[in-house]
């Protein structure tokens, strides 16, 4: 007995010694990482330089596929690193043939793909993720992370490296981990996937090379409500090509959607108490904010979407509760049955095309406010540092002063006194209906005080955006990115139209 209770005391001190040595390996394993990013000397890291040359001939370097490099992003509020999961053929290729190389460079972070070689740049993109997000939000101090993510290119013919890249403090990208990839190796999957998902063409304007493509997802729509999917998804795509730029841009884009059939109706809704397991297993809460619907099951998501060429994702949630998400080149999620699903729609598309920043700032009063002092990266919100070299300077007329004058004040204690009604109306579980009762009185409100001001309708740097109320500017009185509006303001669509122009040439 006494033999056998020291063996437990010696095996539990065992334990916690081997836990000890693990944990300290991590430690040392992510300093000597970081350190070997920097210098680029690492064994498992190849060296971040590329030969930038301008976008290369398509067919000396690439087949006309996907390659879709899935891998583990984990981390916590100061470290992260990275861990290829697998690497995958994901159907045919359907970005542009010619502009490879992205030049918009938005997003928190950016991959390139180069040749191994000659080190010669070959296609790049810049991205968010769900980490990015998580990152900044308390919990992340608290433990660790683990997020699936992927990135997708054109199937290189020779062998490649692929560097990830993320914003400094200056929100300059830097390199943050790289890896080489060989087509040939065994553990590159080449097989064409089969797929039994149905498919239903929404909008058919050519070759997926030249148009820029978005694929529709469903998730909580049940095998009998395929017809509702479908309806709910042309009817949403209107929503969004009859808004512009898109309007003007219609015969550009192509827009398919793919059924993926739930065992019930409805999704996860945690502040509701309702739990469900779905495909895709989108869910309310993200991030424990009520409204933010997010999937983590990148897996699940990226198989279902390559049953057709796309190049953007939105996910139709079959739900009347107020929701959704945009993440720049990841998807967009929208609440299919809410009153205002349509700007969810659109709104949420600017974040996951155009990587726009919301232009309202409501929320940030009850915090302080930090000090601004770099540039948002964002197309549409400046922090006017410098005001001669304002980022839509060719779009303000001579007479608008920079900043602008508007009745912030009024407006904004109408804001927060909306504000204060619908979190009374949440916390006491108010029906959906008397929430959007509530939103469809504040726009009538905002409409009528925006048609009073002077400058409404003009370019300038209105104070208030990108979740400050203070020292950060927007272009325009009013944006689909600032109200529950139908429009965007002329940046956005400016900026918006950018990106179809990167996927239709
Ligand atoms: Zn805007």
């Amino acid at each position: 007995m006494i033999f056998g209770k020291s063996k437990i005391k010696l095996s539990f001190i065992m334990r916690i010694l081997i836990l000890a040595v693990f944990l300290l390996s991590i430690h040392f394993s992510c300093q000597t990482y970081q350190k070997k990013f920097e210098t680029g000397e690492g064994s498992t890291m190849v060296g971040a330089y590329v030969d930038y040359q301008g976008d290369v001939d398509f067919d000396k370097y690439f087949l006309d596929k996907t390659m879709r490099v899935d891998f583990y992003h984990t981390g916590n509020a100061s470290k992260e690193m990275f861990a290829i999961d697998q690497v995958l053929n994901d159907g045919s290729w359907s970005g542009s043939n010619t502009v490879l190389i992205d030049k918009l460079e938005l997003g928190l972070y950016f991959f390139e793909v180069a040749d191994a070689e000659n080190n010669i740049l070959l296609y790049s993109r810049g991205f968010a993720s769900i980490f990015g997000e998580w990152q900044t939000i308390p919990e992340a101090s608290e433990r660790w992370g683990t997020f699936h993510e992927s990135v997708r290119f054109p199937w290189p013919l020779k062998p490649v490296k692929l560097i990830i890249k993320k914003r400094d403090a200056n929100n300059e990208f830097k390199p943050i981990w790289s890896t080489k990839i060989d087509p040939e190796y065994r553990q590159v999957n080449k097989a064409e996937r089969v797929h039994p998902e149905k498919v239903n063409v929404i909008v058919d304007n050519g070759s997926a090379n030249e148009k820029l493509d978005i694929v529709i997802l469903g998730d909580g729509y049940a095998a009998s409500e395929m017809d509702k999917f479908r309806s709910d998804a042309t009817r949403l795509s209107n929503a969004l090509l009859n808004t512009e730029p898109f309007l003007s841009q219609k015969e550009k884009i192509n827009i398919r959607a793919v059924e993926t059939p739930a065992m019930q109706t409805g999704i996860n809704k945690p502040h509701h108490g309702i739990f469900k397991h779905t495909p895709l297993s989108v869910s309310y809460s993200a991030f424990d904010s009520e409204r933010y619907a997010l999937t983590y099951d990148n897996k699940s998501v990226r198989n279902a979407a390559s049953a057709v060429p796309y190049d953007f994702m939105v996910i139709l949630i079959n739900e009347k509760t107020y929701g959704g998400g945009g993440i720049y080149n990841l998807y967009t999620t929208v609440a299919a049955d809410n009153l205002f699903s349509e700007y969810i729609m659109v709104h949420e598309m600017g974040h996951h095309m155009a990587a726009l920043a919301d232009e309202y700032y409501t929320s940030a009063v009850a915090y302080e406010i930090p000090e601004i002092n770099v540039e948002p990266w964002e197309m549409n919100v400046t922090a006017l540092l410098d005001k001669d070299n304002l980022k839509w300077k060719d779009l303000v007329d001579a007479e608008v002063p920079i900043p602008t004058p508007w009745n912030k004040e009024a407006f904004d204690k109408f804001g927060y006194a909306i504000q204060r009604e619908r979190d009374s109306l949440r916390a006491n579980h108010a029906p959906e209906s008397i929430v959007e009762d509530l939103f469809v009185r504040q726009l009538s409100r905002e409409k009528e005080f925006f048609l009073q001001e002077e400058c409404y309708g003009k370019v300038g740097a209105f104070e208030g955006a990108n979740y400050y109320a203070k020292g950060m500017y927007r272009s325009e009185l009013n944006c689909i990115m600032y109200t529950r509006s139908n429009d965007f303001c002329k940046v956005c669509q400016n900026s918006i139209l950018k990106v179809i122009e990167q996927y239709s040439k």
